[in-house]
């Protein structure tokens, strides 16, 4: 039976028409889909038997596409903090993996992590990680959608023993799942220097075979370029142009060091890239220069990265950082102004994903992934232009409500279907495990 929902915002920020924000306008949804954003009066008119929703004090987005994560991390957050890239993956994150990670472990620390996201207001996560299946699982489980990054390594894990059986375990849940609305898979080679050329040589035809996109983690830090120097003589993002693996269906975690040139060769092959601010200004990772991009024409979006090294899965937070750090990185105020910090946490995620004549933006014949973020609070007041108080004053607290293929999983600060004292006791059940068996 077909549904129909009006919900009357005191603002529809659309993200296109781009730089727009609508007062007195009403969106309405029938199952699944927008069907239209019109005034709020032709709305209650054409729709009287709908459910109507008054959100007055509140701003209606679509909701944020976080295009960098590894969700199960989420019951790693705090282990190990303050140390560089290497150390950190060495003797504390790979170790810890390595004892703790099972499927169980990924379908809780996923719905876990998936249920912080949607509090804040992500309603699409492009993940990478292991045990693909358990991922999916949690997906369908929370509602969020959902993209399955299959990790792909070299060496051994808990979940497979070379790179031949992370790529037939990848393709094995890619068909399991693939009818199953709401989730995806992509390929996710973990980075150039884990992963080798046969490999990506396989990795590229697969991805055609399958129609899958890839995403890899590339020039997060300045040792893995220096180390594809001394090892290739070539820079990775060289290497990989050379494999054939930058094309438009590659989305680029990080591209933290990219020189004039790689620019160039990321705005023509039509790569996307995964920008995670808070993530590299942790790790001490650098600086990517993302007002570069922009101006080259390169397609970016945000993403959190794991809750080991951000510790926030705070969309809201992190567009934030990355309108600031634009500024400073470039020494331009003007720099990823409100409007484009918003596009570039919603729309250009989508479009990375190939999912943008989908979702990312509030237009009729979309998905309904919608947030509502309520600006009555102290401190979005005064409220002289909604886009400038969501993007530099709001908080994610604030946002509180979440449509996800039409399905309302938060209603006024509420999760509809998830108990959130069941998740904060799994969290505490995994702390005990992994404290215990860390320190032994
Ligand atoms: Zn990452």
């Amino acid at each position: 039976m077909t549904q129909i929902t009006c919900l009357h915002p005191a603002y529809i920020i659309p993200i296109e028409p781009a730089a727009t924000v609508l007062r007195g306008h009403s969106l309405v949804m029938q199952d699944e889909k927008i069907i239209a954003i019109l005034p709020e009066s032709e709305a209650r008119q054409g729709y009287p038997d709908a459910n109507h929703i008054l959100l007055d004090k509140h701003a209606l987005l679509p909701g944020f596409v976080n295009l960098h994560a590894h969700s199960a991390m989420s019951l790693l957050r705090g282990l190990a903090d303050d140390l560089a890239l290497m150390d950190w993956l060495n003797d504390h994150i790979w170790p810890a993996e390595k004892k703790h990670v099972s499927d169980a472990f990924v379908f809780d620390g996923t719905v876990y992590a998936m249920v912080e996201m949607l509090r804040g207001g992500t309603t699409t996560v492009n993940d990478m990680y292991f045990h693909h299946d358990a991922v999916a699982r949690a997906g369908l489980h929370t509602g969020m959608r959902t993209i399955v990054g299959c990790s792909v390594l070299e060496f051994p894990t808990g979940y497979a023993q070379n790179a031949d059986e992370y790529l037939s375990k990848a393709i094995e849940a890619k068909n399991e799942f693939n009818h199953q609305t709401g989730v995806s898979f992509r390929l996710a080679p973990h980075a150039p220097y884990t992963v080798s050329d046969d490999t990506f040589h396989k990795i590229i035809a697969l991805s055609e075979q399958h129609e899958m996109g890839i995403h890899c983690h590339i020039h997060e830090t300045a040792q893995e370029v220096n180390d594809s120097l001394k090892q290739y003589g070539v820079r990775p993002l060289k290497r990989l142009h050379h494999l054939g693996l930058l094309s438009d269906r590659l989305i680029a975690a990080h591209m933290v060091h990219a020189n004039e040139e790689e620019i160039v060769m990321l705005a023509q092959t039509g790569v996307h890239i995964a920008h995670n601010p808070a993530s590299n200004l942790k790790l001490a990772s650098g600086f990517a220069p993302i007002h570069a991009m922009q101006i080259a024409g390169v397609n970016v979006g945000i993403g959190t990265d794991g809750a080991a090294s951000n510790n926030k899965l705070d969309l809201l937070g992190d567009l934030r950082m990355a309108a600031l750090l634009a500024k400073a990185q470039s020494n331009n105020p003007t720099a990823l102004d409100a409007h484009a910090a918003l596009k570039m946490a919603t729309l250009s995620g989508a479009k990375a994903l190939g999912m943008d004549k989908e979702i990312g933006s509030l237009l009729p014949s979309k998905f309904a992934d919608i947030i509502a973020i309520d600006l009555s609070a102290i401190e979005t007041q005064p409220l002289f232009d909604p886009v400038s108080q969501i993007v530099y004053a709001a908080s994610r607290n604030q946002i509180s409500h979440v449509w996800v293929h039409g399905h309302c999983l938060m209603f006024n600060h509420g999760l509809t279907h998830i108990d959130e004292e069941e998740q904060l006791d799994k969290a505490h059940w995994w702390q005990e495990r992994i404290a215990n068996q860390v320190t032994h």
